[in-house]
């Protein structure tokens, strides 16, 4: 099995691209095949320079590794259509000797005056194909000589497949089952651009048949395009791999994924988007995953590894898949509070330094323990200011509610009786706590809350007792008698 991800560096890696090599990726894995990454870059009009860079730090970022490409090289290279260039012009020469491709010389006005003329109620979208072709200026209508003089002229021209109409074209898709197409409803697709450069699909069968492709895997919006693929293959005397369209990704509100509407509802598209919103890898891959296909059991959460080994192309679905971006965060969630505490604060140590000071490893250990089942992002650590410094304000509109008179001195004299306090643990804390309120006949509120308030700022948070143990006796009793005073 040798598979493919053929990215068009036409911009940012989109998450739907993503799916695509991770199910490719997958799929080699689980079959001991091989995982190639080819970059399509011949149309230079929508080429982006970063665009490359962009997909080989997505897929590293991801753990999507590929076994030949660009920077890993491999006997099939080179792995950039734009340097395939003699390739193509080569397969383009013999397809118009076999008489399976013609040269064309209508200039855009002209083939827009075709359709203009040609355009009826029942023919709306008229094409360039078998019926309009023989009106048109090109290898097929010109005799050889006519030809001959035009490009030795130097009249732009660009290479045609000739589809000829009454042929089923048929192929089994691995996803869809049999799909057939009328070779009627095809158009002379252009192979060659007149830049010289190929179009999309004479490159893209091309580099499949010549890098030994056995399983091509992609999003269905080129299903329509494989027709015209399978029809080259055939031309060629090729034989074409087996082919297999991912289900669309769909918007929530329904109707494709689009950016507009993604954009619309607050969804980020690009891989790159989910890297620095601070998405876990993990996350993002098990998300995309289930996006499309399932596993047949009830089960959610999977590593790589566990993919690779439960994957297979027979429970990818057919039908389009919507987009929850709530269930995302929920897998995020999932796998943040799965990491060990170790291997958070090495994580995040450096930017809580930055931003809080000398605070040490051990530290951040236990305020990750004591924040774990909080998280849904790493960094929503940093955002808990009070876990590393005293608060410098208090939330006014939960004081406003539930700060008493009694407040101030009650947190007073409970701050003395930790003062005293021989053992600094959750437990012993909690005892302190409960001796305190039933010695005053207050209830658990008159002191919980002002304590809280005290040492974070905030009406709600983590545990309690928890966090006193964890900020310790001194910070613990200055917080209060500081917060006792200012509160008033
Ligand atoms: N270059 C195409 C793209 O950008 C590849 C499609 C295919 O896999 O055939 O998606």
């Amino acid at each position: 099995m040798r598979v493919r991800f053929a990215p068009s560096p036409t911009g940012f890696l989109h998450i739907g691209g993503l799916r695509t090599a991770l199910y490719n990726y997958l799929l080699a894995r689980k079959e001991g095949g091989v995982f190639v990454l080819r970059i399509e870059d011949t149309d230079r009009t929508r080429f982006v320079a970063d665009a490359e860079q962009d997909i080989l730090d997505s897929l590293k970022w991801a753990g999507i590794t590929f076994d030949e490409g660009p920077g890993v090289g491999g006997k099939y290279g080179p792995y950039h259509q734009s340097e395939r260039s003699e390739l193509y012009a080569s397969v383009a020469k013999q397809l118009i000797e076999a008489d399976h491709a013609y040269i064309a010389f209508d200039t855009p006005e002209e083939i827009e005056s075709m359709k203009e003329r040609t355009r009826t109620d029942s023919n709306p979208n008229p094409r360039y194909d078998y019926v309009t072709r023989i009106e048109m200026t090109n290898s097929l209508t010109l005799t050889e000589q006519e030809v001959k003089t035009r490009m030795d002229s130097g009249a732009p021209f660009v290479v045609r497949l000739k589809i000829n109409p009454g042929q089923t074209v048929s192929f089994t898709d691995a996803i869809r089952g049999d799909v057939s197409f009328e070779s009627e409803t095809v158009d002379d697709q252009v192979l060659v651009k007149s830049d010289a450069l190929p179009t999309y699909h004479l490159a893209n069968i091309v580099d499949d048949h010549e890098m030994g492709i056995t399983h091509v895997i992609r999003g269905e919006e080129w299903l329509p395009s494989t027709p015209k693929h399978i029809l080259l293959y055939q031309a060629m005397g090729w034989a074409a791999p087996q082919m297999a369209h991912l289900p669309l990704i769909l918007s929530p509100t329904g109707g494709k994924l689009s950016k507009r509407n993604a954009d619309k509802q607050g969804i980020p598209v690009s891989v790159a988007q989910y890297r620095e919103t601070g998405y876990e890898p993990a996350a993002l891959v098990n998300f995309l995953a289930m996006l499309g296909w399932n596993p047949g059991t009830e089960t959610e959460l999977f590593s790589m590894e566990e993919l690779i080994q439960a994957f297979s192309l027979d429970r990818v679905g057919q039908a389009g898949v919507q987009f929850d971006l709530q269930k995302l965060k929920w897998f995020n969630e999932q796998y943040v509070r799965s990491r060990s505490s170790k291997n958070l604060s090495a994580a995040l140590l450096d930017e809580v330094q930055s931003r809080y000071g000398a605070i040490e490893a051990t530290y951040l250990e236990r305020a990750i323990d004591l924040m774990r089942e909080r998280l849904s992002f790493e960094k929503d650590l940093l955002e808990e200011s009070y876990l590393f410094a005293d608060p410098t304000s208090y939330d006014e509109g939960a004081c406003k509610k539930r700060w008493k008179e009694n407040s101030s001195p009650l947190l007073v004299d409970f701050a003395n009786e930790l003062s005293g306090l021989d053992s600094w643990d959750r437990n012993a804390l909690e005892t302190a706590l409960k001796t305190f309120i039933a010695d005053r006949e207050v209830g658990m509120g008159a002191i919980m809350f002002p304590v809280r308030m005290t040492l974070t700022g905030m009406g709600s948070g983590p545990d309690l007792y928890g966090m006193m143990e964890l900020f310790g006796k001194e910070v613990v009793v200055r917080r209060l008698t500081a917060g006792a005073s200012t509160l008033g």
